[in-house]
């Protein structure tokens, strides 16, 4: 039997830069999206086309789309608000537009100020544009999992949002813990229904923040949920110092190092992820949340690990 397989959709450039509160020059955006293509890869959300004055760190989002090498497989996304933005992707030969809104009423409202069905209908016209200009379409629903301001979101609410996302021609929805609020019985309660009514496990993404320190934990309950496409943050950045309930998404690598030593097959090569994770953590100047940046994966075979500490001092004691 042929081993299963999981896609990451790498969202470190958008998701974690957008909480950066320094500049990510633009050369070094261009050079971490290499490192990332060149790790194997094939799926990664460069930039965002929010309104710049909203978000400085992507006034570049044109120049590193047209910086970045285009390699045959490599599905380049951005995000889009608006038909504002939507205007300034389509100027790009930008892959994929990624589109927004909440599952919760509150959340849409502080976040793009206007009600969800009044999203939908912004949506759906982005959506017509991006279609009719050959774009391929994937859609977040944020607060899937629960809501800063209202707390419980209900189920039926979410399915009802993937399904509208669906209707506009969207080819995949992409569900998110935004402020870390899921636990693996509630991922596996929303999760299990949908995967099954969707019936097209290649239609779902889960996007977790760790927030809680939850989002590998969940990241497995979608898997066994069904779910086999995960977002995640290379260096797990994301993380805005000054905003309590924003926390990095699951970490790509340490994402990758579960996946393979289960069996799961990602199509990554870890030791260049933790490359782009290294140059990552050097731009950024602090270190990331990331385990396997630090630990590196597992020996099995031969040979003692030089970095580890019984290695370094066979005095040390850490048998246990
Ligand atoms: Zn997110």
């Amino acid at each position: 039997m042929a081993p299963e397989h999981v896609s990451i959709v790498e969202v470190g450039p958008r998701d974690g830069l957008q909480a950066e509160p320094d500049f990510f020059p633009s050369f070094e955006k261009v050079r971490l999206i290499e490192l990332l293509v060149a790790s194997g890869l094939r799926r990664i959300e460069v930039t965002s086309f929010v309104h710049p004055k909203v978000m400085p760190q992507f006034v570049d989002a044109a120049e590193v789309l047209k910086a970045i090498p285009k390699v045959q497989g490599v599905t380049f996304s951005a995000l889009v608000p608006n038909m504002k933005g939507c205007a300034r992707a389509l100027e790009t030969d930008v892959h994929e537009l990624a589109l927004f809104l909440s599952a919760s009423e509150t959340h849409n409202r502080k976040n793009v100020g206007m009600s969800v069905s009044e999203s939908l209908v912004a949506l759906r016209e982005v959506a017509r544009a991006g279609l009719s200009a050959g774009r391929r379409l994937r859609g977040y629903v944020a607060t899937a999992f629960g809501c800063p301001y209202e707390g419980r979101v209900h189920k039926e609410r979410v399915y009802g949002l993937v399904s509208a996302y669906f209707e506009m021609g969207v080819s995949e929805v992409s569900l998110g813990d935004t402020t870390g609020m899921a636990n693996p019985d509630s991922v596996r309660r929303l999760m299990g229904k949908l995967i099954a009514e969707v019936g097209d496990p290649k239609r779902i993404g889960a996007h977790f923040h760790n927030t809680r320190g939850l989002a590998i934990a969940n990241a497995l309950a979608a898997y066994d949920s069904g779910v086999r496409v995960f977002d995640a943050s290379i260096g797990g950045i994301g993380g805005c110092p000054t905003a309590k309930e924003a926390a990095g998404n699951a970490t790509t690598e340490d994402l990758v190092n579960m996946f393979e030593e289960m069996g799961v097959s990602t199509g990554v090569d870890f030791e260049k992820l933790r490359d782009a994770s290294a140059h990552a953590q050097k731009v950024i100047g602090r270190a990331l949340p990331s385990f396997t940046l630090v630990a590196g994966r597992p020996r099995w075979e031969g040979g003692v690990d030089d970095n580890h500490p019984c290695a370094q001092d066979v005095s040390k004691n850490c048998a246990a």
